[in-house]
């Protein structure tokens, strides 16, 4: 077997394990960690940035990757060891065409940004935030530039969470959705009445609540024997192995939906992680290949299964059982409606589905308008306000639920927003694919059963892991370009039927 390859595979793979390394520091950091631990944990974890950073661009990664393209080059595409050359070639071009002071000015900037954004956001105050906002987007301007794109400047942001998705991919995504969203929520808006939603807002144990999700995610497929679920401020899913993939939740005394919804989407993120194939273990390769094909797998999981009528014929009586004093005189019907019901609102994270992707939309549309210089810092709050209206049709009252609302700018993260969007999509296309494939999915369900489900996205999403770009996954998995109309479709007859629409 070829020497070069196996060289640099190994030198990869201490690239990994040193991000790994620190994957365990900041999920530490964000379940455990008493708060004088900061200073010192920041230090801990710059130091492992700097070391990885250094360890992958050496001119050493460099000779070792020519060497083992030549080895590799007439490999089977298709192959483990062809795309973990190409991959971490285009990993390494990547990584070394931003001077590692700029990737060092920008971490300093954005971790100054949290507190002030944070501080801004409570006392409504855009003005005090808007300057560290300008520099942060000039420093990505920057390193936009570094990266090079041909298009839009934006592109090179896309490209950091979604390997090849352009602006205009985008741009023409939110098109279509546009065109039959708008109308539906409004028409779901003209009879917000139809469903009422406060059996879902009364006490519920946190033990109670936990024990339910957690038995419910173990049934879809998590496996506690190499996961576990801790609390975090704000829920997330990471993973240092295959083998030990971590989900984070939190409890809200008095609604059910943060916790148990939160719980199915974090597993669905966690499933995927370790269904990755054995074989990728400790290289590269081995991790979900971008944002949006992550969140398809969450989302599914959330929403397409966990918010659908067949799920709860099979688990609300055992969530009654749980609760009796609260849903013991509920029927089926009240509360599957009380979990889907639509309501455009200021604040992304609690949005219902049928308004989720207007969310997106707006931040989108306000983002690579920022970047390519048509809007100014100081104007974003009336734009904010103004795309609200247009495609909520609610104009937020301040700051704090409007424009400050989310983490993603104080933290440098543009191009991140569509990637949800992305998932969204991808989830009612992949889902439509495996029931075509295995129709008694929707059968199974009903009996709290998965099995059929999470081998068919096993075997085309979740085993393959960084091998194919996302693009190609898409393709192979559904048969073609990721498209819109599953979703829209999945979200027509399902709130058609739960509001009355003709
Ligand atoms: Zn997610």
């Amino acid at each position: 077997v070829a020497e070069a390859y196996q060289e640099l595979a190994a030198r990869l793979q201490d690239y990994w394990s040193l991000g790994k390394i620190e994957a365990i520091l900041e999920w530490d950091m964000q379940t455990q960690m008493p708060e004088g631990g900061s200073n010192a944990r920041a230090r801990h974890i710059e130091l492992l940035a700097k070391l990885s950073h250094q360890h992958f661009t050496s001119a050493e990664t460099g000779r070792l990757l020519d060497a083992a393209a030549g080895e590799t080059q007439n490999a089977d595409p298709t192959s483990d060891e062809f795309n973990l050359v190409r991959v971490a070639r285009r990993d390494y071009d990547k990584a070394r065409k931003v001077p590692t002071e700029l990737v060092m000015e920008m971490s300093r900037i954005t971790t100054l940004a949290h507190s002030i954004w944070a501080k801004a956001r409570t006392d409504n105050d855009f003005k005090s935030f808007a300057p560290t906002l300008e520099k942060i987007i000039e420093l990505k301007t920057r390193i936009a530039e570094c990266l090079g794109y041909t298009d839009h400047i934006y592109d090179a942001m896309l490209d950091e969470y979604e390997p090849g998705l352009k602006t205009a991919d985008v741009a023409s995504m939110f098109e279509t959705l546009r065109e039959d969203l708008v109308p539906l929520v409004k028409a779901i808006t003209a009879r917000a009445e139809a469903v009422n939603d406060s059996v879902l807002h009364q006490d519920f144990d946190e033990t109670k609540q936990r024990e339910f999700s957690e038995m419910v995610v173990k049934q879809f497929g998590y496996d506690f024997g190499r996961g576990r679920q801790d609390r975090a401020v704000h829920p997330f899913e990471t993973s240092f192995s295959r083998d030990d993939v971590r989900i984070t939740t939190r409890f809200h005394p008095k609604w059910l939906n943060p916790a148990m919804f939160g719980t199915f989407h974090e597993a669905g993120h966690a499933m995927y992680e370790q269904g990755v194939g054995e074989k990728l273990e400790g290289n590269i390769l081995c991790s979900g290949v971008s944002l949006g094909i992550h969140e398809s797998q969450s989302r599914l999981w959330e929403n397409i299964i966990g918010r659908s009528y067949g799920f709860w014929e099979y688990y609300f009586p055992k969530l009654q059982s749980v609760f009796p004093a609260q849903l013991g005189n509920i029927d089926l019907e009240t509360f599957y409606r009380a979990v889907n019901k639509v309501s455009p609102s200021f604040i992304r994270v609690e949005a219902d589905e049928a308004t989720y992707n207007l969310h997106i939309m707006m931040r989108f549309e306000l983002e690579s308008d920022l970047l390519a210089g048509k809007i100014k810092v100081m104007e974003l709050p009336d734009a904010w306000n103004a795309k609200s209206q247009a495609y909520l049709g609610i104009t937020p009252d301040t700051d704090t639920v409007g424009v400050l609302q989310d983490v993603h700018w104080s933290a440098g993260l543009y191009g991140y927003f569509p990637t949800y969007s992305i998932g969204t999509i991808l989830s009612a296309a992949l889902f439509d694919k495996a029931v075509e494939q295995c129709p008694n999915i929707p059968a199974e369900i009903k009996q709290g059963k998965f099995d059929t489900l999470l081998n068919w996205l096993r075997t085309n999403i979740h085993q393959h892991g960084r091998k194919f770009d996302p693009k190609d996954l898409i393709q192979r998995a559904t048969g073609q370009p990721l498209q819109s109309r599953s979703y829209m479709n999945y979200l027509k007859t399902k709130y058609s039927a739960i509001y009355g629409l003709s």
